[in-house]
C-alpha cells in the first residue's frame, strides 16, 4: 500500500466565502477548470448580480416567464420540490426576505414590521410555475424572488466532483464555505478514512467541536453562528422562518449533515435545523444513509445513530 504525503492545497474567493481544493495530484488544469466552472455558475445562480440568470428570473416575476440553462432549471425544479415537501422551513421563494435583512451584507437591518408583512405575501412556492419541455421559470406575482443561497453550493459542490474526476483525480477534499466534500479514500492515512472537524458555532473559523470519521461523503452545515449581527441585544442571523419572516428562532444552533449527496444533504441541513434537536434527530435517523451531528444553543452536542463522531475538548 502507498500512503501519500504530499496534499496540494488551492483556495480562492468567490461567491462570498473562501472555496478550497486539497488533492494528492498537482494538477493546475483541473483546479484552473474548477474555478472557472464556479465563476460561470456564480454568474448563473447568483441572487447578488443583478446580471445573473437567476435575477433575470427575479426581474420578469409577474411579467413573463424566463428560459434559462438545463442546469439552472435542474436546481430550481428540485429546489421547488423541496420547497413544497418542507414548506414550513426551507423556502426558495423567500428571496423578497432575503433582500429586506440583507444578513452578511454591509447594508443588513433589522426590517420594519409593514416591511415583512408585504415580503410574507410574496413567497408563495405555488406560485413559482415551471415549464419542463421549455426550461421556462415564471414568477406569478409581481416582487417575487428566487433565493438559491441554501441549496446552490451542494449542487455545485457535486459537481465538482465529477469534474476532478474527469481531470483523473479521484481522490481528496473540497469546501465550499460550510459544504465539504470527501471523495475516494484518504492517502495520508493508513486507514484510508476521512476526518472532517466540526466546527464549533460560536468561535472563530477553524474552533473544532468535535470530528467525523468517515469514508467518501458530504458533510454540510447550517447554522446560525457566522452569518449575523446583534441588534439592541438582540442576534438577528441569515436563517429565516418563512412562517414570520423573521429569523428562526429554537433551541438549535448548527446542523451538520452527512450524506452521499451534498444537494440532498444541503437542503436537509436547513430543513434539520428549523426541526429544533429532538425532531430533527428523529427526522434524521429515519432517513437512509443520512447523519447529522446537531448543537444546540446552549452547546451541548448530540448526533444520529451510526455516526462516527469523536468530541474535541
Ligand atoms: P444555508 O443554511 O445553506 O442557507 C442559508 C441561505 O439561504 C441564506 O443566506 C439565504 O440566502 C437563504 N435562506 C434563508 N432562509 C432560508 C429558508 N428558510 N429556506 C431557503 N433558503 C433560505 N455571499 C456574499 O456575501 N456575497 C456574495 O456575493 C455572494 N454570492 C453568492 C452567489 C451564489 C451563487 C451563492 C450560492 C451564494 C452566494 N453568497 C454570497 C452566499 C449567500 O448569500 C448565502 O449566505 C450562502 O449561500 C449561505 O450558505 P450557507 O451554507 O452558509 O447557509
Ligand atoms: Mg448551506
Amino acid at each position: 500500500m502507498i500512503i501519500y504525503n504530499k496534499k496540494f492545497i488551492s483556495q480562492f474567493i468567490l461567491m462570498g466565502t473562501v472555496i478550497s481544493l486539497e488533492l494528492f495530484e498537482d494538477k493546475p488544469d483541473a483546479v484552473e477548470a474548477v474555478y472557472h466552472y464556479l465563476q460561470k455558475a456564480e454568474k448563473e445562480f447568483s441572487a447578488n448580480d443583478n446580471c445573473s440568470e437567476l435575477m433575470r428570473i427575479n426581474r420578469s416575476a409577474g411579467k413573463q416567464p424566463v428560459t434559462v440553462n438545463s442546469n439552472l432549471f435542474s436546481v430550481i425544479k428540485q429546489a421547488v420540490e423541496f420547497s413544497k415537501e418542507y414548506r414550513t422551513s426551507f423556502n426558495i421563494a423567500l428571496g423578497p426576505l432575503v433582500k429586506l435583512w440583507r444578513i452578511g451584507f454591509a447594508d443588513q437591518r433589522v426590517p420594519l414590521q409593514s416591511e415583512i408583512k408585504s415580503a410574507l405575501q410574496l413567497i408563495d412556492i405555488d406560485s413559482v410555475e415551471l415549464d419542463e419541455s421549455r426550461h421556462q421559470v415564471y414568477l406569478m406575482n409581481y416582487g417575487m424572488e428566487l433565493d438559491l443561497g441554501a441549496i446552490a453550493k451542494g449542487y455545485f459542490a457535486d459537481q465538482i466532483i465529477v469534474l476532478l474526476k474527469y481531470f483523473g483525480i479521484n481522490n481528496g477534499i473540497i469546501n465550499l464555505g460550510g459544504n465539504t466534500v470527501t471523495f475516494g479514500v484518504n492517502q495520508v492515512v493508513s486507514s484510508h478514512l476521512w476526518k472532517v472537524g466540526i466546527q464549533s458555532p460560536w468561535q472563530y473559523r477553524g474552533t473544532m467541536v468535535g470530528e467525523v470519521q468517515c469514508r467518501a461523503c458530504s458533510a454540510v452545515t447550517s447554522g446560525i453562528g457566522e452569518r449575523n449581527f446583534q441588534y439592541k441585544g438582540r442576534l438577528y442571523h441569515h436563517i429565516i422562518d418563512p412562517q414570520t419572516g423573521y429569523p428562526l428562532e429554537n433551541d438549535l444552533a448548527q446542523v451538520t449533515i452527512f450524506s452521499s449527496s451534498s444537494l440532498y444533504g444541503e437542503v436537509l441541513s436547513t430543513v434539520a435545523l428549523f426541526s429544533g434537536i429532538d425532531n430533527g434527530l428523529l427526522l434524521i435517523n429515519q432517513i437512509p444513509n443520512v447523519s447529522g451531528v446537531f448543537i444546540s444553543k446552549t452547546g451541548r452536542i448530540r448526533t444520529t445513530s451510526g455516526i462516527n463522531f469523536k468530541a474535541i475538548a
